[in-house]
């Protein structure tokens, strides 16, 4: 049992939908004080809505500083602080490199890695000012340990987000907050229905536990992550696949 996160004061990026409604999800559920933050309000509304809990809502486009800055500042005024940190929201078009506009590269990169700084750096002082804090970077297998065409910007973003926890995790030391990521394989989402049944399909049968995983399963990550007991870990991350990255060989796989 963790302790409680009653009371708290979480951001959850990109949590009107997919992981990170999953995210929101298991917070709102120990008590935590919650806001979703993304692009489209209708969904943002929806999910505040349909999520059991103390959950409100900010427009915010991650990729933007004054945007981001401005969320990060009205949900600490809304809360009462700031204690963790969600940076979940990520794109992932599929374009292989020969037809790829190098304009979808840099939004790829602003959308999921420089907005991972974006946040950080606008929740620092609030980290600053509650003497503590907690930050979970939502990464992925693609980049780290997987490759799949069409996604060379996005699997770089997701490398990327590993490098810029190191470093971060070396500067939030000094405000007695850690980072951390969690990194899925293939989960549940609207985003991964968009890449239609032949995919999800393929996916589950590469998948040591023969299915995709929920969004809840990254969400429980998340939640270990952000709780008083996961204190002395920085710097690190945890793959959430249901063994997805294991197998050396198609043949491994029909061993099983
Ligand atoms: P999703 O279902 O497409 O949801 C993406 C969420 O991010 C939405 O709430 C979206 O809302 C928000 N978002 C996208 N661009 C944004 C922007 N510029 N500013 C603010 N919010 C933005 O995606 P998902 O599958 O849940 O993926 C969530 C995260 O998990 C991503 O970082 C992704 O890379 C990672 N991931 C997913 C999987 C998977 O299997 N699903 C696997 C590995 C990693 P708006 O469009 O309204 O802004």
């Amino acid at each position: 049992m963790l302790t409680s996160l009653r009371g708290k004061s979480v951001i959850v990026t990109g949590g009107s939908k997919g992981i990170g409604r999953g995210i929101a999800t298991v917070f709102a559920r120990q008590g935590a004080k919650l806001t979703i933050a993304a692009r489209n309000e209708d969904n943002l509304k929806k999910a505040a809505s349909e999520i059991e809990g103390d959950v409100r809502y900010e427009v915010c486009d991650v990729a933007d500083w004054d945007s981001v800055k401005a969320m990060v500042d009205n949900t600490a005024e809304a809360q009462g602080g700031l204690h963790v940190l969600c940076a979940n929201a990520g794109a992932f078009p599929q374009t292989k490199m020969i037809d790829m506009d190098p304009a979808e590269w840099d939004q790829v990169m602003a959308t999921n890695l420089r907005s991972s700084f974006l946040c950080v750096k606008a929740a620092i002082p609030h980290f600053e000012k509650a003497g503590k804090g907690r930050v979970v970077i939502t990464s992925s297998i693609t980049g780290p340990h997987t490759g799949f065409p069409g996604w060379a910007h996005y699997g770089a973003s997701k490398s990327g987000q590993l490098g810029f926890i190191k470093t971060a995790a070396m500067e939030l030391s000094r405000y007695n907050t850690t980072i951390n990521a969690v990194m899925p394989g293939n989960i549940y989402t609207e985003g991964l229905q968009d890449l239609g049944q032949d995919y999800l399909d393929t996916m589950a049968a590469s998948i040591p536990l023969k299915r995709l995983g929920d969004v809840e399963d990254i969400g429980n990550a998340a939640l270990f992550f952000a709780s008083d007991e996961a204190g002395y870990i920085t710097g690190q991350q945890i793959v959430i696949d249901g063994g997805q990255i294991l197998p050396e060989s198609l043949e491994a796989m029909e061993e099983i």
